[in-house]
């Protein structure tokens, strides 16, 4: 538990969180219009008559919006609305050129489900959702430094999703830790590259406190528009501690909204409040209710892409790996898809899953490579090898890899045409060891007398003579029966 919730809890008091996270679909075209989904394109090039809402135009949804939409209520586990209906939410602002938002009001496509959280000592297991919706993104403000403001249109109309949690997150922890999950689900299923710095997924959170023994929720004060974790979880304390400082003082927490300010780390009012907005809500009249067949809800659950659980469950509970090397395989899908394919070509999960969270992905890291550049054919043979002991796990980092990331031949051939693959003449070897020990009359001597730290020194001799190819226990096996004899 964090300590800020510790200390609030000590005071007799809790928190309570909600949030809003908006995930931009990755479509191929808008929402209501064939214009292509490409916000970050040349400004205002991405821009038909309908996300302009010319009189005369009539918008047709896009179906990709709907399937994707589904998809993570599926992985949420939420009940899926087959009756969807279109609403009219009413505002003006500069970049919503129409005058309204095209949202869903009463009948979001998903109702209810949960996201499971990850990690340690954590205030929960679980956070349940009240529902996804689908609805239409504005355009952007861009304010410049003499104080204009430049209108981009690009993504008016773009496609989006907003989860709305229940107010059941009990901590920034946890907060943060659910959005990290969210954005891992909408990879993995393909949906959106939820991209926060380009604002492909952002959060609005809800924040009040209130006696632990209330039943009724404190008054509540909203921070718009985060697009890190790390805001949102230093927003969020930030807001606690505020609020219990008021609190304390016997002052009223205005229920307002307030934007967080990542180089004060503090929330600041707005200045206005959402609570007196009046959207004047009404049924969109130029778009149809949507009716969602069984057959069509099942086949895509069928066909609908594995997700973090998935991986997590397969790697933990059929391969026996530790929760630690579970997290790092399952941060990113290609990692987790790779390494699934891995063991169900028999590799061993375990010693894979070292070799992958060690120096593989150091290797990868240095060379600004990836794991596509490893086919995963390759990566099956070269463990196995690796496994019977025929590559030292040295050589392959230093010969073999930067080989494999540039040729198509098998592990085999490579090994063989680099001459990587391990002495297994032990005849060889021994005539190496010999060598060794001979060069070194009075460490050997120093080794008789009861000096063992200096097995490390031979070993790393012997090592370097067979240029890493030397199977490491062997030659310490080696190295023993010759250091009690007296002749090498
Ligand atoms: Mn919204």
């Amino acid at each position: 538990m964090s300590d800020l919730i510790q200390a609030l809890r000590e005071k007799g008091y809790e928190a309570t969180i909600g949030l809003e996270v908006h995930v931009q679909l990755n479509t191929q075209s808008k929402i209501f219009a064939s214009d292509p989904n490409m916000p970050e394109s040349e400004p205002n090039t991405q821009v038909g008559v309908i996300t302009l809402g010319h009189p005369g135009t009539l918008p047709v949804l896009n179906k990709e919006v709907l399937e994707k939409a589904i998809l993570m209520g599926l992985a949420c586990d939420s009940t899926i609305t087959k009756e969807n209906h279109f609403a009219r939410k009413s505002y003006f602002y500069p970049d919503l050129p129409k005058g309204y938002q095209t949202t869903q009001d009463k009948t979001p496509i998903c109702v209810g489900g949960e996201v499971k959280l990850i990690g340690d000592n954590l205030l929960q297991e679980s956070i349940s959702l009240h529902h996804i919706h689908v609805e239409e993104d504005a355009g952007k403000s861009v304010h410049d430094e003499e104080h204009d403001t430049w209108i981009d249109l690009n993504r008016a109309g773009s496609p989006l999703i907003e989860i709305v949690t229940n107010p059941a997150i009990k901590g920034p922890n946890e907060a943060s830790i659910f959005l990290q999950e969210v954005r891992r689900i909408v990879r993995f299923l393909g949906i959106s590259e939820a991209n926060m710095e380009k604002g492909e997924l952002r959060c609005d959170a809800n924040i009040s406190i209130k006696p632990i023994n209330q039943e009724e929720l404190g008054r509540k004060v909203e921070i718009k528009n985060m697009n890190s974790f790390n805001h949102v979880r230093r927003a969020i304390s930030f807001e606690i501690e505020r609020q219990h400082g008021l609190e304390l003082k016997g002052e009223l927490i205005e229920e307002e909204t307030r934007t967080f300010d990542p180089n004060t780390g503090k929330t600041s009012s707005m200045r206005f409040k959402e609570t007196m907005n009046d959207y004047r809500y009404f049924p969109c009249p130029d778009l149809p209710p949507v009716l969602l067949e069984d057959e069509y809800l099942n086949e895509l659950k069928a066909s609908s892409p594995k997700i973090p659980a998935y991986y997590r469950t397969r790697f933990g509970q059929d391969y026996g790996l530790k929760d630690y090397d579970v997290q790092l395989l399952v941060e990113e899908k290609e990692t987790a898809h790779y390494f699934l394919t891995l063991c169900e070509h028999g590799v061993n999960p375990k010693k894979a899953s070292n070799w992958f969270n060690g120096p593989l992905k150091g290797f990868l890291n240095d060379k600004k490579a990836s794991l596509k550049d490893v086919e995963v054919n390759q990566m099956i043979d070269l463990l196995k090898l690796m496994e019977e002991g025929k590559l030292m796990s040295a050589v392959v980092q230093r010969d073999l890899l930067p080989a494999l990331i540039e040729s198509k031949k098998s592990v085999n051939t490579l090994a063989e045409e680099l001459n990587l693959l391990a002495e297994d003449d032990s005849s060889a070897l021994e005539g190496i060891v010999s060598e060794v020990l001979l060069s070194l009359p009075n460490e050997v001597e120093a080794y008789r007398k009861g000096k063992k730290k200096l097995m490390g020194l031979f070993i790393g001799k012997v090592m370097k003579r067979s240029r890493g190819k030397a199977n490491p226990k062997e030659v310490q096996i080696l190295l023993n029966q010759k250091l009690k004899w007296v002749d090498f």
